[in-house]
This record gives structure tokens, C-alpha cells and sequence, in this order.
């Protein structure tokens, strides 16, 4: 008896492995043209300075309409383009398309504003990484001040010594970093002293309890805590009401983002919120 139900579950499990093998195959194929059929666009989401309300910093978000495919998530597609190692030259045109962006935005409302780009382990460890972020600040005629880059704690379990080296020429171009979905994943606090970061981004699996659970509430705070005395800027990420953003805001932590305050967006809806937000404008804050 219990060998059948081992061996009905054992098929059942095959079964959905070969579902996400198929599933992985065909996103690959529909990927492969997808660049070069202008399927990809980015949307930017807003990351307010949680005092004033005021942008203080956009992310970029990958987005995918394919034509067999239909708009496919980013969690469904950025590991299939990890795999293959297509993400190198999709994550050439998001620094690319962001930068050109950013661009377009000098001399409006959202001047100024750092735009934030997501990079995975390929792309960094990549020997042409730095020189294509230099050369694509230079051919937009941006500086490096207004580029940030969010990498995962697993980019930096991956190749230590290197990725060390390839921050401090990032710094040496005026490009921040920050640490993205913090707290999940492979943390070790070691890393915020071994690497050059700016920020820390505090994951939404933390944020989403902070009002009623004591204890998300107690490692939130001494998260916001430790990144102020490492010098650390902070950015809660998933903030979802408003409740959240007071009690984020209380504990200090620099900047909110979340679907409370904008969900990510296309560039002209941006420009929209910025001006809303700016120092003209008589909004009141977060
Ligand atoms: P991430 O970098 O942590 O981005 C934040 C994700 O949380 C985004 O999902 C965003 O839409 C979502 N989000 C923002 N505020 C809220 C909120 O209040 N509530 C909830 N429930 N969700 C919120 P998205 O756009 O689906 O992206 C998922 C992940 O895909 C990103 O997580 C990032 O890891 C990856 N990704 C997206 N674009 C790129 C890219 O250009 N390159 C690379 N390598 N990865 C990317
Ligand atoms: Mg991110
Ligand atoms: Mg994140
Ligand atoms: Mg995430």
C-alpha cells in the first residue's frame, strides 16, 4: 500500500517537473526573439523619501508582452533567461533603455532622481560589466550619480572576491548599489562589511507584518537600526498601507516603496506623480 502511494506521488512529482521543464522550454524559445521584436518595456515604480513623500528614487521593472506567450511575469521569465544566460544581453538593454530614460527626464520633475536597475549574478561577473555601464552613462550623457544598481545576496555568494572588485569600479564611476530582498535568501551579515553598499532593501515578507506582528515589527527595527550605524540608507520595499509607512517612517527608515505609494508604472504616469510630489506642488506628505 504505502509503496503504490510513494510511487503515485513520485509520478505526480515528475509530473509537475516536467510541467515547469516544458513551462521553462517554451518561455526560452518565445525569448530568444523577444529583443530584437521589441516585446520588453520597463515600467518605473516610485521610491518615496518617507519624510517629504517626494520621489527620491525609481526602479525600473521588466516587463514582457510576448506575441505567442501573452504578458508573462518576471518571476516566470528572469530565471529561464538566468539559465540560458540570455539575461547578459537582456540586462544590457534594461541599463540601456533605463539610462536613455533617464535621459529624457533631465530638466523636468524628475531631475535629479536616481534611477535603480535590477543586475543578477551573470551580468556582474560578466569581465565586460563595467566598461558597458561606463560606456552607456557616456553615450547618454549621464552621470554615474544618477544610476543605482540592486543586487541579491546570492550575487555575492557567487563570486566574492570578484564582485568586490567589480564595486569599487562601479563607486569609482559615481554608481551606487544597493542590496535587494534583504533579510531573505542567503544572509550573512559578513557581507555588509565585505562589500561597498549603499542601501539596504528591506524585503516585503518583513514589511507586510510590521503592524501586527511584534516580532516583524522588532526585526524591522533593528534592521533600520543597523543600517544607520553602518551608514546605510534604508528602503522598505512592499509597503502596502498606510500604517506601514508611519511606523517604517518612525523607525527611520529612509525611503518607501510599495504599492501604497505608487505601483510601478509607465514613464509618463511618473511624471505625473512627480510633479504632484515636487517642492511646487502643495500635496501633503506620506
Ligand atoms: P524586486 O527587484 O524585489 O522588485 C520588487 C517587486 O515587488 C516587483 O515585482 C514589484 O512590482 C513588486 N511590488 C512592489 N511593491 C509591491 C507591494 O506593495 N506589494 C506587492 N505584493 N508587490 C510589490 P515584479 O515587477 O513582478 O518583479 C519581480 C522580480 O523580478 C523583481 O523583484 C526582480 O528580482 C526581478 N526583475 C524585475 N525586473 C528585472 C530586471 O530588469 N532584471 C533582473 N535581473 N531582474 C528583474
Ligand atoms: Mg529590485
Ligand atoms: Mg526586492
Ligand atoms: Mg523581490
Amino acid at each position: 500500500e504505502a509503496k503504490k502511494a510513494g510511487r503515485g506521488e513520485l509520478r505526480f512529482f515528475s509530473d509537475a517537473m516536467n510541467a515547469a521543464a516544458r513551462d521553462a522550454l517554451v518561455i526560452d524559445g518565445a525569448l530568444r526573439h523577444a529583443i530584437a521584436a521589441n516585446e520588453f518595456r520597463l515600467d518605473y515604480q516610485v521610491i518615496a523619501e518617507a519624510g517629504s513623500g517626494r520621489v527620491g528614487k525609481v526602479e525600473a521593472l521588466l516587463r514582457w508582452r510576448s506575441a505567442t506567450l501573452g504578458t508573462v511575469a518576471p518571476d516566470r521569465f528572469i530565471p529561464v533567461a538566468e539559465d540560458s544566460g540570455l539575461i547578459v544581453e537582456l540586462g544590457s538593454w534594461v541599463l540601456a533603455e533605463a539610462c536613455r530614460q533617464a535621459a529624457l527626464w533631465r530638466g523636468g520633475p524628475l531631475d535629479g532622481v536616481r534611477i535603480s536597475i535590477n543586475v543578477s549574478a551573470w551580468q556582474l561577473a560578466d569581465p565586460g560589466f563595467v566598461p558597458l555601464v561606463e560606456a552607456t552613462l557616456a553615450r547618454h550623457g549621464l552621470p554615474g550619480a544618477l544610476l543605482e544598481l540592486e543586487l541579491t545576496e546570492r550575487v555575492l555568494i557567487d563570486d566574492g572576491p570578484n564582485v568586490r572588485s567589480v564595486l569599487e569600479r562601479l563607486r569609482a564611476l559615481g554608481v551606487s548599489v544597493s542590496l535587494d530582498d534583504f533579510g531573505t535568501g542567503y544572509s550573512s551579515l559578513s557581507y555588509l562589511t565585505q562589500f561597498q553598499l549603499n542601501t539596504l532593501k528591506i524585503d516585503r515578507a518583513f514589511v507586510m507584518d510590521i503592524e501586527h506582528s511584534a516580532r516583524s515589527n522588532s526585526l524591522v527595527h533593528a534592521i533600520i537600526a543597523m543600517g544607520h550605524s553602518l551608514g546605510l540608507q534604508l528602503v522598505a520595499e512592499g509597503v502596502e498601507t498606510d500604517g506601514q509607512a508611519r511606523i517604517l517612517a518612525r523607525m527611520g527608515c529612509h525611503y518607501l516603496q510599495g504599492f501604497h505609494i505608487a505601483r510601478p508604472a509607465a514613464p509618463e504616469q511618473l511624471l505625473l506623480f512627480a510633479a504632484s510630489r515636487s517642492d511646487a506642488a502643495s500635496g501633503a506628505p506620506v
